[in-house]
């Protein structure tokens, strides 16, 4: 590869077809690293109102460091993989009480920070600070695999490593910012996943895969486990204060500390068994009436079968932290998993 025409036709098409996105208005590294966390597993048109909403919300790292977990939560309800949250806000928690709250602007800091995986270092020191270090994520990958015509499986480690070495020396040492936000962009508006724009792509000239015909058949990739699917039926349980009865999820796990209905794992307990399961669970007793309506949710490894049922309850609980009853207003405060805020659709009906 002839690497400065490369870098040149590369960033000569960025600049002119680049998308305005609110983290690009300035190279804010707090900003940056928001939007790199959000943007992980997550369409960019989806992120920007989120993005838009955090930043008001908690506008610099002490704002985030400050703020109650369930507030951070809250305002990322809906975009999935919550763990990156609350690994934001530890991460950004460590910046404020060991580096006065400015961004680490080195390899070392910054990859010890909980959260920052070799992806967001690379993302947040080449935008940000301006240094020439590769920013890899599978998009990267992708666009790689393709322009140097790697045959190896793209989810392996050695295959990484590989791509991380070659990119360290075709990286613009000049404008690394502007190198590795022209290949995520290559990645997102051409050289995508199954049919790439190869007739309009402007690094064409440069790119093995393309003058073999083989684009198609790159990059390669193990194909996924099939995710296990798992039955519930989940109760929406109210009492005669018609109040909800919500759970706080552990901890530590899928989903953690956020806020749920009773789920009840259907494939050790039958449909009769739901309420008795309930009992020792919770102490209470309810009733089941009518079901509601079904509802799938797929993670990456794992499939959530749930449906839906009313229940009513006349009884009190005693007071927990983790479950409570509480009323619409109250409901919409916390943060929910998205499967389980569809359901507050029956409540409000
Ligand atoms: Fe991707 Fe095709 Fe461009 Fe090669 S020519 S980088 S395969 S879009």
């Amino acid at each position: 590869m002839n690497i400065s025409a490369f870098q040149h036709d590369l960033l000569t098409w960025y600049h002119e077809n680049k998308r305005e996105l609110p983290w690009r208005e300035d190279q804010d590294p707090y900003k940056i690293w928001v939007s790199e966390i959000m943007l992980q597993q997550t369409k960019v048109d989806t992120v920007i109102p989120y993005f838009e909403r955090f930043i008001e919300k908690f506008p610099t790292p002490e704002a985030l460091a400050e703020a109650e977990e369930q507030d951070v939560l809250k305002a990322w309800e809906g975009l999935g993989y919550y763990s990156r949250a609350r690994n934001l806000q530890n991460a950004v928690r460590e910046v404020v009480s060991s580096y006065g709250g400015k961004v680490p602007d080195n390899e070392k800091e910054l990859g010890d920070l909980k959260g920052i995986g070799p992806y967001t270092k690379g993302a947040i020191l080449s935008i940000a600070y301006n240094q020439p270090v590769p920013a890899i994520d599978g998009n990267v990958m992708r666009v790689f695999s393709r322009l140097l015509m790697i045959d190896e499986d793209i989810s392996l480690q050695r295959t990484k490593k590989l791509v991380d070495e070659k990119l360290r020396n075709i990286i613009s040492t000049e404008d690394p910012a502007s190198f590795n936000q022209a290949i995520m962009e290559l990645g997102a508006l051409v050289c995508t996943p199954r049919s790439p724009g190869c007739l309009l792509c402007p690094v064409q000239a440069h790119c093995e895969a393309f003058s073999h015909g083989r684009e198609k058949e790159l990059p390669i990739k193990a194909k996924a486990k099939k995710q296990r699917e798992v039955a519930y039926a989940v109760l929406l349980i109210r009492n005669k204060e018609n109040e909800y009865l919500i759970e706080k999820r552990d901890e530590k796990g899928l989903l953690a500390n956020l806020w749920q209905f009773p789920m009840v794992p259907l494939a050790a307990n039958n449909l009769n068994q739901v309420e008795e399961w309930i009992y020792k669970h919770y102490g209470l007793h309810v009733q089941l009436n009518k079901k509601h309506g079904k509802l799938k949710h797929v993670f990456t490894h794992i499939i959530w079968n749930l449906d839906v049922y009313e229940a009513v309850t006349d009884e009190t609980m005693e007071k927990k932290d983790s479950v409570i009853f509480a009323g619409r207003e109250k409901l919409e405060e916390r943060p929910f998993p998205v499967s389980h805020q569809k359901m507050m659709k029956y409540i409000r009906e």
